[in-house]
């Protein structure tokens, strides 16, 4: 499954990619742009443009059409259409949707502090903006909001 988040679901989209989702965003992109990347890709467009959406499934575009504002009560609308648990968690950047590489506790000594190396296992890099990720991080949160959030 992967997604497409127009520009007003830039958090969603984050929270989406630390679920393991494959989601694309662009804060300056045309409309015409969205759709031939959805198309070209297979992408589901997520909007809360109803006349976005309505083009796209004019074009037979997979989309879903947001109505919430917050991002939890998106990702409550979004996992009514999707299952959003089956993924593999920690798998891509939420910055930036690149798939995380495996490093060793040995890559990141001077980088995370020293009661996280004392804690974590496991690390993960972004290979594109070098940013470390670990299990217990941010990943945990927002694994906590999903349950809590009944996802
Ligand atoms: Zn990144």
């Amino acid at each position: 499954m992967m997604f497409f988040a127009d520009r007003m679901l830039g958090k969603l989209a984050k929270k989406l990619r630390l679920l393991g989702f494959d989601t694309m965003y662009l804060s300056q992109i045309d409309e015409e742009k969205i759709l031939e990347l959805c198309k070209q890709n297979g992408r589901t467009l997520i909007t809360r443009d109803r006349a976005l959406h309505m083009r796209a499934l004019k074009d037979r575009i997979n989309s879903v059409l947001i109505h919430s504002d917050k991002w939890r009560e998106q990702l409550i609308e979004l996992s009514m259409r999707f299952d959003l648990r089956s993924t593999e968690k920690m798998t891509r950047c939420s910055l930036c949707n690149t798939q995380l590489v495996e490093i060793s506790v040995e890559e990141i000594r001077d980088r995370v502090p020293l009661y996280v190396q004392d804690t974590q296992n496991s690390f993960f890099m972004c290979p594109v903006c070098n940013r470390i990720y670990w299990a217990g991080s941010h990943v945990q949160h927002a694994l906590e909001e999903f349950r809590r959030a009944g996802i």
